[in-house]
């Protein structure tokens, strides 16, 4: 039943106008935002001022600059409105800071779709594949070798590391040979 609830609304329109005379919470957050700046509250007939201004310049100026605005405007006094008047810092840019629609997971100032960034990514993904493909290195051992490289950085190699690197060659080696010859025996 929808009857009982509109009629419940009208009867308390006329008190809920009243009301609304109180400041919007947007009009708040301007105060708000102004007493901060201030470093503490206002004085009554400032905050009423700053509040009454705030409604009205709300109607034809963005939340987000007038609260830029009402930040500067204690070291100028308390006339929001004369403030707005005369800035000249631009109150459109929010369309262009808003940003894309579906923006990129990497790239979130960009589209997601036919992302420039991603794009460039690929091709320099591509370009090193290719670059390792042709000299015959894979992923893997590319990540081992700078592994192994970071390694060394933090650990530089002894005399005794170079006896035992030389000592494991020739293990590999000999392990290579005694193999060799197996299967060939096993021919
Ligand atoms: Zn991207």
């Amino acid at each position: 039943m929808e009857a009982a609830p509109t009629t419940a609304a009208a009867v308390d329109l006329p008190v809920q106008r009243e009301v609304q005379e109180q400041p919007t919470s947007e009009a708040q957050q301007v105060l708000a935002a102004y007493e901060e700046a201030l470093g503490g509250p206002a004085l009554p007939n400032v905050r009423a001022k700053v509040l009454d201004q705030a409604a009205e310049l709300l109607a034809v100026r963005p939340l987000w600059w007038l609260i830029d605005r009402v930040r500067e405007l204690p070291q100028w006094g308390s006339d929001l409105r004369i403030h707005c008047e005369k800035s000249k810092v631009s109150f459109t840019k929010a369309a262009v800071l808003q940003g894309p629609e579906n923006p990129c997971p990497s790239h979130p100032r960009l589209e997601a779709a036919g992302c420039p960034q991603c794009a460039a990514d690929d091709e320099v993904d591509r370009r090193r594949r290719a670059f390792d493909a042709e000299r015959g290195i894979d992923d893997a051992s590319a990540l081992q070798a700078l592994a192994s490289l970071i390694q060394q950085a933090k650990n530089p190699r002894t005399p005794n590391d170079r006896k035992r690197d030389a000592a494991a060659r020739q293990a590999a080696e000999a392990r290579r040979q005694s193999a060799q010859r197996a299967e060939y025996l096993a021919r």
